[in-house]
């Protein structure tokens, strides 16, 4: 087969479209079939509505690999377009503002000294006696903080996200994500003040942001592939995968039904692995279906509300501990930059729902009911007026995380040991794609070294041993205690 048969890539996401951007620089075709009708970039797309702006989840632009650093210069080449934003964000906790990460101490002092009196028994109880072995998050957090602290900060927030108790979270989670921080060792600082904090190490001070969103980026990247002549066939989702003496026959459905097949040598998907694993002919056998149908996802709705000028809060965003509203998380995306509200009398919030869309009433309700929610929810957190809200527009974001429940990696392993082996020309790159819970940069490195294998047309690079700090490591080892990005939790039983 010649080289200019194209290469076909499943997603315009960041993962597909690093793809597309390193093979059209290599002089080949590549032919993308995204299924969004209107934008590209994924969950890293930016949503327009009358002209404002909503980033999905926000998106900090921050990798360790220089690489990838480089590549979004690259791809958004102009000066001023890439913004170098100071991060803040904060705990809001009963109409308070808390740091985040959480500084015991201040925590303990900002909430009154009745509540404060009850964290300080709780807390010289769990040292006291604390609980042998924790073997959970509850247990784990309780045992460092006292059980009122961690229903306080630590609970709520955490089960809004996951989506499951915690007490069913790993006790290996909570070591990393709250490492470096210790109520007695925080009220020795505040007492004896060092003049340079030696704050928890997971935080990233600062990072940099598309003026005009995530999205910006990709659209700009998407601009640039098709320059080069690659195509990318927006409203397309693949539907079917077949392997024909060698050759892969990749079929969409467009938007109005209609069918397009197309024949490479290489396909590159950034499909949902359970998704994928579904759509493939010769079908994989029943232990990789079951594998992946078991394969579970935490979806996401965002509730943009525009409001007439607000100015509770200048973070970018805030985390919303009160267990008496659902939402979990709020942006506020002038903070992120100015040019994502057209008017800067007006403010714009996302108010952020974590749900299961199998199952979950919040992803069953309607728009309007999604919309009243939100603005009751504001005014009830006592962050804007009902009368202030404006507009609003719902985004709902299917799969936004993988999740890694006790059984995912075995599936994980089981799905990609077969693809691998009987499905040659097949590559699985990015988050989804690979059910990982990864960033941006790490969905970027696989992309990368997928492109270097096609061209070397040899397989030197594993790309499951791309880290989280988008690193190839020839171990296959992550150091969790220099990353400085995000964990995941795991599920344990209770019995564990
Ligand atoms: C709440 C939240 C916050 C985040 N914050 C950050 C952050 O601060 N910084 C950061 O770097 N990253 C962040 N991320 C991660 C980032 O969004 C992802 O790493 C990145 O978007 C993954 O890129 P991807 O191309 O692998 O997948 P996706 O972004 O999921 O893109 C996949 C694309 O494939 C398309 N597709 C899927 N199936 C088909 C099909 N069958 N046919 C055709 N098209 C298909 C989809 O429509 C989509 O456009 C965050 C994610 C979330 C959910």
């Amino acid at each position: 087969m010649p080289e200019s048969d194209p290469v076909v890539i499943i997603g315009a996401g960041p993962a597909g479209l690093t793809a597309a951007w390193q093979l059209v620089k290599h002089g080949r075709n590549v032919i993308i079939f995204e299924a969004d009708p209107e934008y590209v970039g994924g969950i890293s797309r930016t949503v327009e509505y009358k002209g404002f702006r909503f980033d999905i989840g926000g998106h900090r632009f921050f990798s360790k690999s220089k690489e990838i650093e480089a590549l979004w210069d690259e791809l958004l080449p102009k000066e001023g377009d890439m913004l170098t934003r100071k991060r803040r964000s904060r705990i809001y906790y009963r109409n308070r503002f808390f740091s985040y990460p959480l500084k015991p101490f201040e925590a303990l002092f900002g909430l009154g000294v009745w509540e404060s009196t009850r964290c300080a028994m709780s807390y010289l109880k769990a040292r006291l006696f604390p609980v042998p072995n924790p073997k959970n998050f509850a247990e784990w957090v309780s045992n460092q903080f006292g059980s009122r602290l961690f229903s306080m900060f630590f609970k709520t927030y955490t089960e809004k996200v996951w989506g499951m108790p915690c007490t069913e979270i790993s006790v290996d989670w909570a070591a990393q994500r709250i490492k470096g921080l210790n109520l007695s060792k925080a009220v020795w600082n505040a007492l004896f003040p060092r003049r340079k904090s030696t704050d928890v190490k997971t935080l990233i001070g600062s990072f940099r942001y598309p003026k005009k969103g995530p999205g910006m980026l990709w659209e700009n990247c998407a601009e640039m592939v098709k320059a080069k002549g690659g195509e990318i066939r927006m409203g397309h989702r693949v539907t079917g995968l077949k392997l024909d003496g060698g050759l892969w026959k990749v079929t969409a459905v467009d938007t109005n039904g209609n069918e397009e097949t197309v024949t490479g040598r290489h396909v590159i998907s950034t499909a949902a692995m359970r998704d994928l694993s579904n759509m493939i002919t010769p079908a994989p056998n029943p232990e990789t279906l079951a594998s992946a149908e078991s394969l579970k996802y935490r979806d996401f709705i965002t509730v943009a509300v525009i409001l007439e000028n607000n100015d509770e809060f200048d973070d970018q965003w805030i985390y919303i501990h009160d267990p008496d509203v659902q939402v979990g998380r709020i942006q506020n995306y002038k903070a992120w930059s100015p040019a994502m509200v057209p008017d800067q009398s007006k403010s714009c919030y996302g108010l952020e729902y974590f749900c299961f869309a199998r199952n979950d009433g919040l992803w069953a309700m309607s728009d309007t009911e999604l919309k009243e929610l939100a603005v009751v929810e504001l005014e009830k957190l006592g962050l804007a007026r009902a009368e202030q809200a404006l507009d609003a527009k719902v985004v709902r974001q299917r799969k936004a995380y993988p999740v890694y429940d006790e059984g995912y990696s075995r599936h994980v392993d089981v799905i990609r040991k077969e693809l691998e082996e009987k499905y040659p020309g097949l590559h699985l790159i990015g988050r989804n794609g690979m059910h990982k819970y990864n960033n941006q940069d790490h969905s970027m490195m696989t992309a990368i070294l997928c492109v270097e294998n096609i061209v070397e047309e040899a397989l030197t690079f594993d790309l499951w041993k791309v880290n989280e700090d988008a690193v190839y490591s020839e171990s296959g080892e992550t150091d969790h205690s220099v990353s400085g990005l995000r964990n995941v939790p795991r599920r344990v039983s209770q019995s564990e």
